[in-house]
């Protein structure tokens, strides 16, 4: 940890802006329910560069502030519950004790700019907290380094190290311990997004209820040592012959719709088609970025508009957006 020079905060009024990406699971293996109600996991995370933004700015006086533009900003929460307001309480917590040594912070105004869909498997909601880890530890001069803020970001969400972290890695634990993976090339893929987003609680419990799943406590299983090699060659084909989540029979239980959807981006040519996370957003891989933007096109002429999205990965984790 890096101490924060009193006195060193952003002028009063000053706004600071900060992005963090979406992820796609490549891999989502799921062992059985523990005791305190989580699977253990083995993913593999992979950032792709549909953005986030959140800008924080000091109030002088009153409670925190929170706001939120964008698709679907109607149905995020607005209360002590949203990621973003909890980031900031946790940053308070820590700004007190006795290793930072920051003028205690104030009452703030933070702007949600979604653009990833709510509740879509993309972990949106994450990309919130860990921008807002990165931007109040700006505003407020806590001087927290990387390591630090991982830790907290482990403290709001299972996928909200990642959010921090971004490219490639895999999570073990709840998601949250991560080991850096390299890729060589990017990949290009297309995004089914829905309108409706469907609950992660919803499907673990469909998953936990459906025949053949795993006893209390077993390990999921491995990630696939092929799907690694075709990240590390980079090869599209390999990758997406071995893409594999076991939450999406749960996720095509309750939206049957969605199995229908992921046929139709196969047949349409896809090198892997995955349901992302907990759905029901459907990742698509392409062979290259000429053959994603000729697969959104194919899939988009029979879509309602503004569901077919383009994305390419491995994106950057949650940084600082530059004033201009
Ligand atoms: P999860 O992280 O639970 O797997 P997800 O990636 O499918 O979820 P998110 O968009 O992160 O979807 O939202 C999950 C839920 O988190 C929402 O339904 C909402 O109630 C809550 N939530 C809390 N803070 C936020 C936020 N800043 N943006 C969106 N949702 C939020």
């Amino acid at each position: 940890m890096t101490e924060a020079t009193p006195g060193a905060r952003p002028r009063p009024g000053a706004e600071v802006t900060a992005a963090a990406p979406a992820k796609i699971n490549l891999t989502l293996r799921v062992g059985g329910r523990r005791a305190d109600g989580f699977h253990p996991l083995n993913t593999l995370f992979h950032a792709v560069d549909l953005d986030e933004q959140i800008v924080v700015r000091d109030l002088t006086d009153g409670p925190d502030q929170l706001e939120v533009v964008g698709p679907q900003s109607d149905v995020v929460p607005l209360d002590g519950s949203n990621l973003v307001l909890r980031a900031a309480q946790l940053l308070r917590q820590e700004a007190a004790s006795a290793a930072v040594r920051a003028l205690p912070p104030g009452p703030v105004h933070c702007l949600i700019r979604k653009a990833i869909p709510v509740a879509g498997g993309l972990a949106g909601g994450s990309a919130d907290a860990a921008a807002a880890l990165i931007a109040l530890n700006q505003l407020w001069s806590l001087g927290l380094d990387h390591g630090r803020l991982v830790h907290l970001a482990g403290q709001l969400g299972s996928d909200v190290p990642f959010a921090l972290l971004g490219a490639n890695a895999v999570g073990t634990g709840r998601g949250e311990e991560l080991t850096a993976v390299t890729a060589n090339r990017p990949l290009h893929w297309v995004l089914l997004t829905s309108p409706v987003g469907l609950s992660t609680p919803a499907v673990f419990q469909q998953f936990d209820s459906q025949p053949g799943s795993p006893p209390p406590d077993a390990s999921p299983p491995r990630i696939s040592p092929a799907l690694l090699a075709g990240l590390r060659s980079g090869d599209p084909w390999l990758i997406g012959a071995n893409l594999v989540n076991d939450l999406e029979a749960a996720a095509f239980a309750l939206r049957p719709d969605l199995a229908r959807t992921a046929a139709a981006a196969r047949a349409a040519g896809a090198c892997g088609v995955i349901v992302s996370g907990s759905g029901p957003t459907i990742a698509c891989l392409a062979p290259d970025q000429a053959g994603a933007d000729a697969l959104a096109a194919k899939l988009a002429a029979g879509s309602a508009p503004g569901l077919v999205r383009r994305a390419t990965g491995p994106a950057p984790g949650a940084r600082l957006c530059p004033v201009y």
